[in-house]
Order: structure tokens, then C-alpha cells, then sequence
């Protein structure tokens, strides 16, 4: 009984918080989005697309800044009636000296909060690969081939392919690969 109480306050206080920060004048939509950052959104448009999945990217609010704390290199901030604002990290070893799959799994990461309300997932396959570019430890689940099992193991197509399907639906099939 213990744990569940106390999560259950735990969840009170962060409702009551989301509550308490949030206005009553809700904000007009609005869109404002780096431009190195422009063509990871518009593949995530076409990816939605491709999947029949009907999100706007319409109101939307990107920034390079500081996030919470050093190790995060991004972060979605949702608030009631607010534009749904992500912050990347533009450290080196978050943006400037990462490969172009590394940037585009973080930007999906936090699209995936910001607008498809996913929550962190840690979940593993058998094989010690993330179910989930949900996963708060290790966004570049498709951009490096950290777990060979064989084979094609490392084709990063199949493993885009697989992470942008759970993103979208949570519910997807584990791949092959992963067992
Ligand atoms: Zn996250």
C-alpha cells in the first residue's frame, strides 16, 4: 500500500503544479522554429504523414538555449493554453558535432512529448536496445548500431523505420532485431 500512496500524491502535486502555472488567457497559435532545426520538423511532417498520423506542427515554439541541467539536451515544456516550447541544447556534443540521425532522434524525442504526449519509456528489448526513442537515457536509438546481433542488425533504415513507428504508435510489434 505504502509505494502507491505515495506515488499518488506524487501525481497530485504534479497536476496541482501544472495547474498553478498555467494563465487563463490561452496563446494564440504560433510557429517559430530555428532554421537548422526547420528540416527535422518538416521530416517528422512527412513521417506523420506517411502513417496517416494527423498532429500539427502548426503550433509550435523551438529555441537553442540552456536546458535544466547539463546531461539533457533537450526539453518539452507543455503548459495549459501555452504554445508547447522545446529547448535543444546547441553543446557540441548534443548539435554541433553529432551526425544528422542524432539531431533529427532528439528532435523526435521531444516532438514526442510536445506533441504527441508521449511519456519516457525505458523499456528494453532482449537484446539491450531501447523499445523506445522515448527512452530518457539514449535518444540516438537509430543513429548508432550500439547492439549488433548479426547480419543486418545494423541497418539504421529498418531501425528508423521501427523507432518512428512506436513513436507514433506506441503499440507497434517488437522488430526481429530486437530479440
Ligand atoms: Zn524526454
Amino acid at each position: 500500500m505504502r509505494p502507491f500512496s505515495a506515488l499518488t500524491l506524487l501525481i497530485v502535486i504534479a497536476l496541482t503544479d501544472c495547474k498553478s502555472s498555467s494563465q487563463p488567457q490561452p496563446e494564440q497559435p504560433q510557429y517559430s522554429v530555428p532554421a537548422e532545426v526547420e528540416s527535422y520538423i518538416q521530416s517528422f511532417r512527412d513521417e506523420a504523414k506517411k502513417r496517416n498520423n494527423p498532429v500539427s506542427t502548426a503550433n509550435l515554439i523551438v529555441t537553442f538555449g540552456t536546458t535544466q541541467s547539463e546531461d539533457v539536451c533537450g526539453q518539452c515544456l507543455l503548459q495549459t493554453g501555452k504554445t508547447p516550447r522545446i529547448t535543444l541544447s546547441a553543446d557540441s556534443f548534443c548539435w554541433q558535432q553529432v551526425s544528422q540521425y542524432e539531431r533529427e532522434c532528439l528532435v523526435f524525442h521531444e516532438l514526442g512529448h510536445c506533441l504527441l504526449g508521449r511519456l519516457h519509456k525505458t523499456d528494453k528489448f532482449p537484446n539491450g536496445a531501447f523499445v523506445s526513442l522515448m527512452n530518457p537515457d539514449n535518444v540516438a536509438v537509430y543513429a548508432t548500431c550500439r547492439y549488433p546481433i548479426g547480419g543486418d542488425d545494423c541497418d539504421k533504415r529498418t531501425r528508423r523505420d521501427y523507432y518512428i513507428d512506436e513513436l507514433f504508435d506506441a503499440s507497434t510489434p517488437a522488430p526481429a532485431w530486437g530479440k
